[in-house]
């Protein structure tokens, strides 16, 4: 999907007036011969896939994983009705496409949103796998929602190096999930309520490996239109070294409530949502399971655990 235009608006037309609007960019980088990104920007999914194996293997992994995301029914354009467990069985075809094409030689990651409506309401359907990331800026607020399968993000955790180390140290491109290759092929899931103003920033390591969180919001927070910032964050990436292939998607929703909404809309069914912030690999299972023989939302609580099976980035020891 990287041929598309390079900016794009949306409107879905609901009964909200509910707008996004979306910008995106990638770049070769410095150092890279190839371009192994993808993405997709089309609503109601923007994602960001990081292919891996070399040899353009690793373009032919990211390019079927985001193709995938783009033909699925679910995800139609302008479509709201997408669950996770929508999302997971997309995700189980794409690895499977990519294992069929590159006999498990290639992998990808893959990181982003789904805008969906629950109750008439729009959330951010946040999927994981591998190190891109999903960030939110909400409030004035910039956090990264997505957790890293790596294993610096592993180290981190079990305490043993800080984040800013893991951002240096030799064994940070080392993921422990991916598509298309290895053993640990589940994605970890988010739903969080759109708030008016959300910015969505969607990205591949070659940003935030050149970037730091305080560059970013800087970036995000004072450049007004999304594809400005999505230009200005790949400029920066550039300009700090641009070691590796370099992709960003920025997501904006306004008038997330619509017009008067304040007098007549009802309160977000906060509870029902709340419980459902982090799907981690064991509860997904389970709670599509669940969602598909009730109805239900499914639900979750732990954080997602880590998993076997490492692969190594591309091997060029950026
Ligand atoms: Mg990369």
């Amino acid at each position: 999907m990287n041929a598309e235009p390079a900016e794009a608006t949306s409107d879905n037309g609901g009964d909200h007036g509910f707008r996004l609007s979306y910008g995106y960019g990638t770049d070769r980088g410095l150092r890279r011969e190839l371009n192994e990104d993808s993405f997709i920007a089309s609503d109601p999914v923007f994602a960001v896939a990081d292919g891996m194996g070399g040899h353009e293997a690793g373009e032919i992994a990211s390019g079927l994983c985001v193709r995938t995301l783009g033909s699925a029914p679910q995800l139609a354009t302008g479509a709201r009705t997408a669950s996770a467990a929508d999302l997971h069985e997309c995700i189980l075809e794409a690895d499977s496409r990519i294992r069929n094409a590159t006999g498990a030689r290639a992998g990808t990651t893959l990181s982003g949103v789904v805008v969906v409506e629950q109750l008439g309401l729009p959330y951010w359907l946040v999927m994981n796998i591998g190190d891109s990331r999903t960030y939110r800026l909400s409030q004035g607020q910039f956090q990264q929602v997505s957790v890293d399968h790596s294993e610096v993000q592993e180290l981190v955790d079990a305490g043993d190096i800080t984040a800013e180390e893991a951002a240096t140290h030799p064994r940070r491109h080392v993921v422990t999930r991916a598509l298309g290759t290895g053993d640990e092929t589940e994605a970890d899931f988010w739903l969080l309520p759109i708030e008016e103003g959300d910015r969505i920033l969607i990205c591949s390591d070659g940003l935030n490996g050149e970037l730091g969180d305080d560059h970013m919001f800087r970036i995000l927070s004072t450049v007004g239109h999304p594809q400005d910032a999505v230009d200005a964050l790949i400029q920066a990436a550039l300009r700090n070294g641009g070691r590796d292939n370099v992709t960003v998607v920025v997501v904006d929703a306004k008038n997330v409530l619509g017009e008067g909404a304040v007098a007549t809309t009802a309160p977000r069914p906060v509870a029902a949502v709340e419980d459902v912030d982090t799907l981690p690999r064991p509860v997904v299972a389970d709670a599509v399971a669940d969602a598909a023989a009730d109805g239900a939302a499914p639900s979750g609580g732990a954080a997602p655990s880590g998993g076997a099976a490492p692969s190594d980035r591309g091997g060029n020891g950026n």
